[in-house]
């Protein structure tokens, strides 16, 4: 049924973890349609290009092959997990049998169990009906215009944000879980003043629980900028007091320094007063950038500094 990788954890076809999260503690996730079938092909997805851009609901992947898996998974693991969560490499909203495994799972266990979404197809009556048994949802929205949609989520054809920001907000008025939106925000392509009043507006409709903002974490498909920790404060004092930053610290900050280097090269006490940090803190981000290969050190007139790297 399973084996173990080198860090202890279990592998599947189509369950996988438990891996840590910090959003959700420990998260067994369930992965339930094939590699890149999404309705979107976000500009920072993390998995690369979207290979199959589609609306169609199906049965991807065998929903009773999921649910055996995952009953092996609770007989061998136990119940020391905090979530079961639909997530993985592609959107699961489009499997059409999402609300069959939903309700199937709450038959099998108290675990809590959560579906990460991008929103997409909640206008779909079908797939809001389908997620209204699970115990959390949290979906993105990572804009509220059309063309800031079409720039960073590069959508399926089909697919109008304003009709994505409704489906959520009546899905929103019928679930009587925890929902959590999800904004990931890409340096000048989602942070201006115009998108995130429309974001603001979006919010005040749809009333969640919570907005987390998160901003570009690993090597995406295409070359996209993180937003700077400032930038992100900025946003979510805007956003209201439900609002929170789940980016990676780290990320804001290695985001903040390379504008600084690209006007000059610096030393690291330079660096940590104009960031107000630590010195050590600031070497643990350079030592970062430079492993990144990112950022250079050279020494000159005896003193090190810290360049972006060029060519
Ligand atoms: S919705 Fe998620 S899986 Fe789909 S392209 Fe965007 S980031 Fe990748």
């Amino acid at each position: 049924m399973s084996d173990r990788d080198n860090s202890g954890n279990a592998k599947a076809s189509y369950v996988f973890g438990p891996v840590p999260s910090r959003r959700l503690g420990r998260s067994l996730g369930l992965d339930i349609t094939p590699y890149k079938t999404c309705t979107f092909d976000c500009i920072y997805c993390q998995l690369g290009r979207t290979t199959n851009r589609t609306v169609q609901r199906k049965e991807y992947v065998p929903n009773d092959l999921v649910l055996s898996e995952l009953k092996g998974f609770l007989d061998e693991i136990g119940e020391d997990i905090d979530y079961i969560t639909f997530a993985g490499s592609g959107e699961p909203t489009l499997h059409s049998k999402i609300g069959e495994m939903i309700d199937a799972i709450k038959t099998m266990t108290d675990i809590p169990v959560v579906v990460i979404t991008n929103g997409s197809l909640l206008f779909r009556e079908d797939v809001r009906s389908d997620l209204l048994n699970a115990d959390l949802v949290l979906p993105s929205l990572d804009a509220a215009t059309e063309p800031a949609f079409r720039a960073v989520n590069q959508p399926h054809e089909s697919l109008e944000v304003g009709k994505i920001i409704e489906g959520i907000r009546i899905f929103r008025e019928a679930f009587e879980g925890e929902f959590w939106l999800e904004i990931m925000v890409v340096k000048g392509m989602n942070d201006q003043e115009e998108e995130i009043s429309a974001l603001m507006d979006a919010i005040s409709r749809i009333d969640p629980d919570r907005v987390q903002l998160n901003t570009v974490v690993r090597p995406s498909a295409e070359a996209v900028e993180a937003a700077g920790r400032d930038e992100l404060m900025r946003i979510r004092e805007r956003f209201g007091e439900n609002a929170e930053i789940i980016a990676d610290a780290r990320i804001g900050v290695r985001a903040d320094i390379l504008p600084l280097l690209q006007r000059r090269p610096l030393t690291i006490e330079e660096i940590s007063g104009a960031l107000e940090m630590h010195r050590n803190e600031a070497a643990k981000y350079l030592r970062e950038l430079v492993e990144r290969g990112e950022v250079a050190s050279v020494v000159h007139g005896g003193k090190r500094y810290f360049a972006v790297k060029t060519g």
